[in-house]
C-alpha cells in the first residue's frame, strides 16, 4: 500500500456539551450495537457510554503519541505481571474532566450513570498491593508526564471472585471480558513471536566472548498485544497499556484434522491459549509451576521485543539503547528480561557480550517488593535449562562475569561469594531471580524506607557491599484521582470548599487543611462526610451481602489479602477478647464497634483459609449474642477488590495495620485510609513509619515490637507458651477458640492454628498482643472524645499528600529514569 496522502483532513476533536454527548450516546447505541434505545439493555447502555468517554480519550492519545514522536525522548517501559486495574469507566471521565456533562446526558436520556457505572466489571489482572501500584503508578505516569507505557499480560481469567460458603472461601472464576472489553485495541500488527526449550548451536559466525549462538526453539507462540489508554489528571496525557495474549502459530493443524484427529489439530492451539489463561492466585509466595515461568518470559520476552523494535524504528542503532529506555522492573517476575536483553543484543543484534550486557544494566532497574524467603522467586536450574536453554547459558556467563570482579576485592570471602551468585548451590540448584535482577539493574529500589534499610541487611546485604549505590528508596503511594476524588467527592468537594482546589493539582497542598483541625465547625462537616459514607457502606453491605450495621458505631477496618504475617488472626483474638470483656464487664463505657474484614486467600494457603473460616465462626457468635448487641459486630465482606475497596476506604474509622513489623514492605492500602480520614492502629512496619512522621505521633496510634525488636527476640529464643500463661485476656482469648466455643459443629477446627500460636508464633501474635489490646483502649479513649477524633482525622487526611504515587513517580523519573518530566 502506498503511503496515504500527507494532509488528509482529520476529524474533528469530540465535544464536551452534554447534548452532544446525548446525541452521540443514542448513536453508538443504535449503529454500533444495533440496538433501539427503547430496548437496550443496560450493558448496551454501559457499552455506548464507554464508547463515547473513549473517543474523547482517543483524540488525547493520538496527540500524546505524535508528541513522543516528535520528542524523540527517554520513554519508560514499566513490566509488570500485574495490574490490578478496577474500573476504568469513572477513572475516565472523572480524568477527562466530563462528569457533570456526562451524568447530565445520560439523565436527559432517563439512565443513571451511577447505575451504569456498576456493570462495569473491574479488571482484576492481579492480587493485591503490588498490582494495586502499578496500576497507580501507570495513571500517575500519565498525570505528571512521564512517555511510559505499561507491559503485563491480558490474562482471560484474572483474580478469582470470591463467593463465602458457610463461612468458607470458595473460589469462582471471573469472567471480565464476558461483554467485551470496549477499552482494548487488538494491534495484531505488532505481534512477535516467542520460543521455548529446543537446541542452542553455534551460529554462523562466531563473535566475541561469550560467543554469539544460534537458539532454535522446539516450541514457539505468538504474543499479540492489546492496547489500554491511560488517562491522566484532566486529560493531558494519555499513556498506553501494553498487554500480551499468546495465540498459537497455527490455529489448526490441518493435515491433523482432516486426518481425523481432532484433538490433536488443537492440542498446540489450546497449550499456547492456555499460557496467558489465568492469573496466578498467590500473593506472595512462589508459584514454583513451569506454567508460571513460561508466563513471565512470554510476556517479558515480547515487551523486549517490542522496545528494541521501537527504539530501532526511532533511533536507528540498538547500541543507544539504555539512553532512550528505561525498564522498571516491578519485582523479579520479569527478571529474565535481563538475559532476554543480552541474548537479544548478541544473538540478534551482533554486540558483543561485553557491551551487551553494559547496555542493559543502564536500562534496567528493579523494585523489590519483599523480603519474605518463600516469595523470593527462584527456578531450579534443570527446569529453567530445560525451558529457557540460551538464557541458561547466559545467566552463567553474566554469573562468570560478576563473580570474577567480586573475587578481586577485599573481604569477599566464599560465603559472600556464594551468597551473590545467580546460582543458590544449596541443595538442589535453583537461578536466583533476585540476584539476576539486582545484577542487571543500575539501580534497585526498595517500597518505603524501613523496608529498604532492611534490604540492605538482609537479602542483598553482599550484593550492596559489592554495589553500595545502587540500592534507594522510593515510598509507594496511591492516585489521589481513584482514592480521594472518586471515591469520596463528598469529602473532595468539602475540601475544596475549605482550600481551595488547588490540591487536585499537587496534593501536597492538602497541608493547609491542618489549620482547620481545631475548628470546631470544620470537624463538624468533615465527620458529617464521614457519616454519609458510612451510610452509603452501611447500605451496601446490606444489599451485597446482608449485613446489618449502624453507622453510629466505630467502623473499624482490616482489607488486605490474608496472610499469617499480616495478622488478621491477631485482631480476630482481639475481637474475642473484646467479646470476653465486655460481657465480664457490661456497666463500662465500651465504645460501639463493627469490625469489618475483607480479602482472598491463595487457594492453596491453608492456614488464610482458616482464618477466614475463624472470622466467619466468630462474627455467627458475636452477631447473634444480645449481650454485645449494638457494642460489637464482625462482619466479612465477600470478594475484596478495587471496587469494594472505593466504598469501604472512605467509610473507615480505624485503619488497621498490624503486621509483624520488618514483614510488610510498604503497604498502600494504610494510605488510602489515611487519605480518607481513618486513624491508623498499626505496627511500626512499612510505610506506616513514614505515616506516623507525616501526622506526628499523637495522631497515630502505634503498639507492638519493632523490627529490631521482633529479630532480637527470635535471636533470643522466643516461648509464646511463656507469654500466653502471662497474659489472662489472651489466654482466654486462645482457650475459647481452640476448645470449639465458636466451632461446636467441628470443636477440633482451629486446634492445628492455635497450637501454632503456642509452639512457634512465627508472626509473634502473642507478643504483641497486650501491646495490641492497651492500643484498642487507647482508640476507644480516642472515639469518647469526639472533638479530638476528628481533630486527629483531619490531621491524617491533611498530612497524606506526600503519599500521593504522582509525588513517587516524579522521584523514579529523577533518581533512576532520568527522563524529563512534561
Ligand atoms: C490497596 C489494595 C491492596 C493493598 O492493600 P495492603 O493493605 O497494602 O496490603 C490490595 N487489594 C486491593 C483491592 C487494594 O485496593
Amino acid at each position: 500500500m502506498n503511503k496515504p496522502q500527507k494532509g488528509l483532513p482529520r476529524p474533528e476533536p469530540r465535544q464536551f456539551d452534554s447534548t452532544v454527548l446525548a446525541k452521540e450516546v443514542v448513536e453508538r447505541l443504535t449503529y454500533r450495537i444495533g440496538k433501539d434505545a427503547a430496548n437496550a439493555h443496560k450493558h448496551d447502555w454501559l457499552h455506548a457510554v464507554i464508547l463515547v468517554i473513549r473517543d474523547r480519550i482517543i483524540d488525547a492519545w493520538i496527540r500524546t503519541k505524535k508528541e513522543f514522536h516528535e520528542d524523540k525522548g527517554k520513554r519508560v517501559y514499566y513490566l509488570s505481571l500485574e495490574f490490578l486495574i478496577g474500573r476504568l469507566m469513572r477513572d475516565a471521565v472523572s480524568n477527562m474532566e466530563m462528569l457533570e456533562q456526562m451524568q447530565e446526558a445520560l439523565s436527559s436520556l432517563n439512565v443513571d450513570l451511577d447505575v451504569v457505572a456498576e456493570l462495569e466489571p473491574d479488571a482484576a489482572l492481579g492480587n493485591g498491593g503490588l498490582g494495586r501500584l502499578a496500576a497507580c503508578f501507570m495513571e500517575s505516569m500519565a498525570t505528571v508526564g512521564v512517555p511510559a507505557y505499561g507491559y503485563g499480560i491480558r490474562y482471560v481469567n484474572g483474580m478469582f471472585r470470591q463467593e463465602i460458603s458457610d463461612g468458607w472461601q470458595v473460589e469462582l472464576p471471573e469472567t471480565w471480558l464476558a461483554h467485551g472489553n470496549p477499552w482494548e485495541f487488538e494491534r495484531r500488527e505488532f505481534s512477535y513471536e516467542i520460543g521455548f526449550a529446543g537446541k542452542v548451536e553455534a551460529a554462523e559466525e562466531t563473535l566475541g566472548t561469550p560467543a554469539k549462538m544460534k537458539w532454535s526453539p522446539q516450541e514457539r507462540v505468538v504474543a499479540t498485544p492489546y492496547d489500554t489508554p491511560i488517562v491522566g489528571w484532566r486529560g493531558n496525557q494519555v499513556n498506553s497499556l501494553r498487554l500480551w495474549s499468546a495465540k498459537p502459530i497455527d490455529p489448526i493443524l490441518l493435515d491433523q484434522f482432516n486426518a481425523g484427529d481432532h484433538q490433536g489439530a488443537l492440542r498446540e492451539s489450546n497449550r499456547a491459549q492456555s499460557l496467558t489463561r489465568v492469573l496466578y492466585p498467590a500473593d506472595s509466595s512462589l508459584a514454583g509451576q513451569s506454567l508460571r515461568l513460561r508466563q513471565e518470559y512470554f510476556f517479558t520476552s515480547a515487551s523486549l521485543q517490542d522496545i528494541v523494535r521501537r527504539h530501532i524504528q526511532d533511533f536507528g542503532d540498538v547500541r543507544t539503547l539504555h539512553e532512550k529506555a528505561s525498564i522498571q522492573l516491578n519485582d523479579t517476575h520479569p527478571a529474565v528480561g535481563v538475559a532476554e536483553l543480552v541474548r537479544l543484543l548478541v544473538d540478534v543484534h551482533d554486540i558483543e557480550f561485553a557491551e551487551a550486557w553494559e547496555i542493559a544494566r543502564e536500562t534496567f532497574s528493579y523494585t523489590n517488593h519483599t523480603l519474605l524467603p518463600e516469595a523470593l522467586e527462584s527456578w531450579p536450574v534443570p527446569l529453567f535449562e530445560r525451558l529457557l536453554p540460551r538464557h541458561m547459558q547466559l545467566v552463567y556467563a553474566i554469573n562468570a562475569h560478576i563473580l570474577k570482579k567480586a573475587r578481586k576485592i577485599e573481604g569477599f570471602d566464599d560465603a559472600a561469594v556464594s551468597a551473590i551468585s545467580l546460582i543458590d548451590e544449596n541443595g538442589e540448584r535453583r537461578v536466583r531471580m533476585g540476584n539476576l535482577a539486582f545484577v542487571g539493574s543500575h539501580k534497585v529500589n526498595g517500597v518505603s524506607a524501613l523496608h529498604t534499610e532492611l534490604m540492605k541487611q538482609t537479602v542483598f546485604k553482599d550484593l550492596h557491599k559489592l554495589y553500595p549505590e545502587r540500592i534507594n528508596n522510593k515510598t509507594n503511594g496511591v492516585t489521589f484521582r481513584r482514592w480521594m476524588m472518586q471515591c469520596n467527592p463528598e469529602l473532595t468537594s468539602l475540601i475544596e470548599a475549605t482550600i481551595g482546589a488547588d490540591f487536585k493539582d499537587d496534593a501536597e497542598q492538602l497541608v493547609r487543611l491542618n489549620k482547620f483541625a481545631d475548628d470546631a465547625a470544620f470537624q463538624e462537616k468533615f465527620m458529617e462526610v464521614k457519616l454519609q459514607k458510612k451510610i452509603a457502606l452501611s447500605n451496601h453491605l446490606k444489599n451485597y451481602c446482608g449485613a446489618k450495621i449502624d453507622p453510629n458505631a466505630m467502623f473499624d477496618i482490616q482489607i488486605k489479602r490474608i496472610h499469617e504475617y499480616k495478622r488478621q488472626l491477631l485482631n480476630i483474638v482481639h475481637a474475642v477478647a473484646l467479646y470476653d470483656q465486655i460481657r465480664s464487664h457490661p456497666e463500662l463505657d465500651w465504645a460501639p464497634r463493627v469490625k469489618i474484614f475483607g480479602g482472598k486467600a491463595a487457594p492453596s494457603y491453608h492456614n488464610a483459609k482458616l482464618i477466614i473460616k475463624l472470622a466467619n465462626d466468630v462474627a455467627r457468635v458475636i452477631n447473634n449474642d444480645p449481650a454485645v448487641q449494638g457494642l460489637l459486630k464482625i462482619v466479612f465482606v465477600p470478594n475484596y477488590n478495587v471496587s469494594q475497596a472505593e466504598r469501604l476506604f472512605p467509610a473507615a474509622d480505624l485503619s488497621e495495620q498490624i503486621s509483624t513489623a520488618g514483614m510488610e514492605a510498604s503497604g498502600t492500602g494504610n494510605m488510602k485510609f489515611q487519605v480518607n480520614g481513618a486513624l491508623t492502629i498499626g505496627t511500626l512496619d512499612g510505610a506506616n513509619v513514614e505515616i506516623k512522621e507525616h501526622v506526628g505521633d499523637e495522631n497515630i496510634v502505634i503498639f507492638g515490637m519493632t523490627a529490631e525488636e521482633v529479630a532480637a527476640r527470635r535471636e533470643q529464643g522466643y516461648s509464646p507458651r511463656d507469654v500466653i500463661e502471662q497474659s489472662k485476656e489472651l489466654k482466654q482469648a486462645l482457650t475459647a477458640i481452640q476448645s470449639g466455643t465458636f466451632s461446636p459443629d467441628d470443636p477440633h477446627r482451629y486446634s492445628g492454628l492455635i497450637d501454632g500460636i503456642y509452639e512457634h508464633d512465627w508472626f509473634m501474635v502473642a507478643a504483641d498482643f497486650d501491646s495490641y489490646s492497651n492500643a484498642q483502649r487507647r482508640v476507644d479513649e480516642i472515639w469518647s472524645d469526639k472533638k479530638l477524633w476528628a481533630k486527629m482525622a483531619i490531621k491524617n487526611t491533611a498530612n497524606s499528600g506526600w503519599f500521593s504515587s504522582d509525588r513517587t513517580i516524579r522521584q523514579y523519573a529523577e533518581d533512576i529514569w532520568k527522563v524529563g518530566l512534561k
